[in-house]
């Protein structure tokens, strides 16, 4: 806030200590729970490292021979691995797992005897004689099989106008190299790789780096290989095949390439261009040139979940990649940016620079998720990249309000707990703590520091704690310390914020607890209400008056009491919403504010709404507190604003499917929606980047959802005349009215949809509609869709997805974990170990009944690893939390609903 009207107390005065002595006492009192935390980090050591092989023996430099036989489904191999053996040893322990090795050798002499541990995924080679410190050559023949889900090397079948197709590509996040070649699988672990792989002629392949050399060793077959990759870590090895094409631009001397199935590379397009930009801008921002002479964007149609960020060959799925301006939403382009520049930022974070281990995964994925926003902001301001992703960091909060959160910074036991430290909290929390770090750091200081972390660890490992000193030596600030309170413990903190006055003037005081969205039956166990352990922040709070002026930012640590304008002047904490924790005003300040919602900015509107429904469900507020909110709000207010009422009331609307009041509450929620998309109408052509286009779809396909008679008709019309002619239905609209038609099928609608998503051969088209026909509410259909995922029509990687839509738009869980139940050994077999391990977890949270807590619980293949074990007890947590919302929330809504419709006038 502007100086004098709202400034932390220094006067003689005050009865607290002066700034200066406040950071000096502030800090003892860090150091002093810093002795007593579990562990502070250090800086990264090979030896200290965490992991599960032994560090005896050291690769250098792997050079692979592969040949893939994709009709088959199998490959052979052959590797020639150089080795460092730093002590003395008669056995070798890699990685490997679903393959043979045939013959393994020791510089070309020795064979060893060869054993594999399916259970800890390794192969032991052992030898009569132990082997001398110092380099050797090993030579291991192997074959393995090309799997039907994308771990290792995998294949994925699509549709052509010339009948289907088959490509093969590699996914190896966190740790399925070992699914291709023998190798010691773990980030810390880097080498050279230099691979050679035989494929048919007519086939282009892609590895890491560029092709050196094509020889035909066949009429029907080529010999392709690559020239070496820099040091890496194995999950970065990348080799795609398959009748591809390419185009290419030049970035300074980087060759820059969009990959495809054929027909497809220009719509690669708009990608290639912005990777040409984002090039230029991350060589600049993190001061470390993109070390590669060449830069692959690969897109696999069916694919598997998102992206990859391999060194030099990202991976996509073909519709995260590949704009269409025919049938993608112009809004589409913002997601292809998005996952661009997350995996761009990872060419720097991630695989120049690599965590030891994956406990810090979040170095990888909090910077790209942050970055992937940064980038968006400086090349699209015009998106408000922020405002519309204000979700992800909700998503976090409400994932780190429970008692299954976990620090950023996580223990990481193996590889199947590895897989779950995906999660909301690395990507989300980590990207939402780095935004608040470089806020209060300062953007140019904050880039030096990075500049720096990039310099001192190029091609080779790092811990966090290495982060904070590079960041500390450039700003001069207490980073680890402020950093520390969010990475090494979870929780989200909660601001309770009241003004007073004395004399004229205003004083707010600021203090933190612990927020906690925890099921009931935990709540008295342990040292506070919630049973949670209480926790301590030092905390960077922004706040000023409302609209934005006289911005501050406060360091609060523990308590503190600021001077705070003149009295009555609504105070807005987490202004801008940059800051990762909840507020809770007193009574005159929240009213205050309540009053000022019009004139608030969109970003501290959207944080308003969304802390007061976090405090709703934590018990801590009334219903009305939050439905009283959503009924001032102006038809035209901002996407993100109508997205975060959206957002709950799909959720009220989720918990009271077999509620009688149901209807009232659709009704309610028709009545909030309407009058925004009233306003905006079925067509309207709007600015292309502006946000009308997005909203139209997303309030058409809510209104749909809540059962609005006049948008399903309208819907089911635009439907019918596309099906006569596919170009009197904009892109923009393609996927609302789709979604409509579908929720609302009957069994000739249900037919028309299975035939559009049969004939389309473009990847965002055949999801479009078989989602929507995933989202059939009449039982039958639900029943066919379900039937679909076990025959060949669908790619094998979104068939989850597929019978997770069954279960939540369709509205149909009972049927789906039926299903699923009934058909495990089949899907499992089709969709690989993460079938068990996360997505059964993920399926029973569409229920919120304890019943089906227990029928998870006695579901065995879901505790199979001790990864499953942490996603089932997440998921348990998750349907508690339901389960409660809805016995205390539900008749609450529905009794405030029916309060204000017998008010009405
Ligand atoms: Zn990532």
């Amino acid at each position: 806030m502007g100086k004098g009207k709202m400034r932390p107390v220094t006067d003689a005065l005050a009865r607290k200590p002066a700034p200066l002595v406040r950071a000096a006492l502030a800090s003892l009192v860090w150091l002093a729970c810093l002795c007593g935390a579990a562990h502070a980090e250090a800086p990264f050591t090979f030896d200290a490292t965490p992991g599960r092989l032994p560090k005896t023996v050291i690769p250098h430099d792997y050079a692979i021979e592969l040949t893939p036989d994709a009709k088959a489904l199998t490959f052979s191999g052959t590797e020639v691995i150089d080795i460092e053996v730093r002590e003395p040893t008669a056995r070798l322990v890699l990685n490997a797992v679903n393959m043979t090795l045939s013959e393994a050798t020791v510089d070309d002499k020795t064979r060893s005897e060869i054993s594999l541990d399916a259970a800890s995924e390794t192969a032991t080679l052992s030898l009569r004689e132990p082997l001398a410190a110092g380099a050797h050559r090993l030579r291991i023949v192997f074959a393995g099989k090309i799997s039907s889900f994308a771990r290792g090397l995998y294949y994925a079948d699509y549709p052509t106008a010339q009948g289907t197709k088959r490509m093969i590509s590699s996914q190896l996040e966190p740790s399925d190299a070992r699914r291709i070649f023998p190798c010691w699988d773990e980030p810390a672990f880097k080498a050279t790789f230099t691979l050679t792989a035989t494929v048919p002629s007519n086939f282009l392949a892609v590895g890491n780096m560029p092709v050196v050399r094509e020889e035909a060793i066949s009429a029907s077959q080529k010999r392709v290989s690559f020239a070496p990759t820099p040091k890496m870590s194995s999950y970065l090895f990348v080799f795609t095949a398959g009748e591809l094409e390419r185009i290419t631009e030049n970035a300074g001397g980087v060759t820059v390439g969009v990959v495809t199935t054929q027909g497809k590379s220009e719509q690669g397009r708009f990608a290639l261009d912005n990777a040409v930009k984002l090039l230029g801008f991350y060589n600049d921002y993190f001061g470390t040139a993109y070390p590669l002479p060449k830069l692959d964007l690969i897109a696999v149609p069916g694919g598997f979940g998102g992206a990859m960020e391999n060194w030099g060959g990202i991976t996509f799925f073909e519709s995260r990649l590949l704009f269409d301006p025919t049938s993608s939403p112009d809004s589409a382009r913002r997601g292809i940016f998005s996952v661009l520049a997350h995996e761009m930022a990872h060419q720097w974070f991630g695989d120049l620079v690599t965590m030891g281990w994956w406990d810090n995964l979040w170095l990888n994925e909090g910077f790209a998720s942050w970055m992937q926003e940064k980038a968006a902001e400086q090349f699209f301001p015009q998106w408000k990249t922020w405002l519309n992703g204000y979700g992800q960091k909700q998503h976090a909060m409400a994932l780190d309000a429970r008692r299954t959160s976990h620090p950023i910074q996580q223990k990481v036991n193996d590889e199947s707990e590895a897989l779950t430290a995906f999660d909301g909290i690395t990507y989300n929390k980590g990207q939402a703590f780095i935004r608040m770090l470089e806020n209060y750091l300062g953007e140019n200081a904050f880039r030096d520091g990075l500049r720096r972390y990039m310099a001192a660890h190029a091609y080779g490992n790092a811990t966090t704690a290495d982060l904070w000193q590079a960041l500390g030596e450039a700003t001069g600030k207490p980073v680890a310390s402020i950093a520390a309170s969010f990475t090494e413990q979870d929780g989200v903190p909660l601001v309770i914020a009241e003004t007073h006055c004395a004399g004229k003037k205003q004083r707010l005081s600021l203090n933190q607890e612990r927020f906690a969205i925890v099921p009931p039956r935990t709540a008295s166990a342990g040292s506070s209400e919630t049973g949670l352990p209480p926790r301590s922040w030092q905390l960077p709070v922004r706040l000023g008056l409302v609209g934005g002026r006289d911005a501050e930012t406060v360091l609060l640590n523990g308590n503190d009491e600021i001077a705070a304008g003149r009295c009555g002047e609504p105070i807005k904490v987490n202004l801008g919403d940059i800051g990762y924790y909840r507020v809770e005003y007193g009574p005159n300040d929240r009213a205050a504010l309540v009053k000022s919602l019009e004139t608030m900015t969109p970003e501290d509107r959207v944080e308003f709404l969304a802390d007061s429904w976090a405090l709703l469900q934590a018990g801590r507020t009334d219903v009305s507190s939050y439905l009283a909110l959503i009924g001032k709000l102006a038809p035209n207010d901002q996407r993100a604003v109508w997205d975060q009422v959206i957002g709950v009331l799909a959720h009220l609307n989720r918990l009271a499917r077999d509620r009688s009041e149901r209807p009232d509450l659709q009704a309610y929620a028709r009545g909030i929606l309407r009058p925004a998309f009233d306003r905006l109408g079925w067509d309207g052509a709007g600015a292309p980047d502006d946000d009308e286009a997005p909203l139209r779809a997303n309030l058409i396909s809510a209104l749909g959802d809540f059962g609005d008679d006049d948008i399903i008709a309208e819907a089911k019309r635009r439907f019918e005349r596309f099906r006569q002619d596919p170009n009197s239905l904009p892109a923009a609209l393609r996927d609302p009215v789709m979604h409509v038609v579908g929720i609302a099928a009957d069994k000739p609608a249900y037919e028309a949809l299975l035939a559009l998503a049969r004939k389309a051969t473009a990847t965002n088209e055949r999801l479009r509609y078989y989602f929507a026909l995933a989202s059939a509410r009449d039982p039958v259909l639900a029943r066919e869709t379900l039937g679909l995922t076990l025959k060949d029509e669908l790619p094998n990687t979104i068939i989850s997805g597929i019978i997770a839509t069954v279960a939540s738009a369709g509205e149909q869980p009972e049927l789906a974990w039926d299903f699923v139940q009934k058909h495990y050994d089949a899907l499992s077999a089709k969709l690989g170990p993460s079938f068990g391990d996360s997505f059964i977890p993920n399926l029973m949270t569409n229920f919120n009944d304890g019943a089906h807590i227990a029928e998870l619980l006695q579901f065995a293949p879901a505790q199979a690893t001790s990864g499953g074990k942490v996603m089932t007890a997440r998921a348990v947590e998750t349907i508690a939390i339901a389960a409660d919302l809805k016995s205390r929330a539900l008749p609450a809504v529905e009794a405030w609903i029916k309060q204000q419709a017998s008010t009405r006038p």
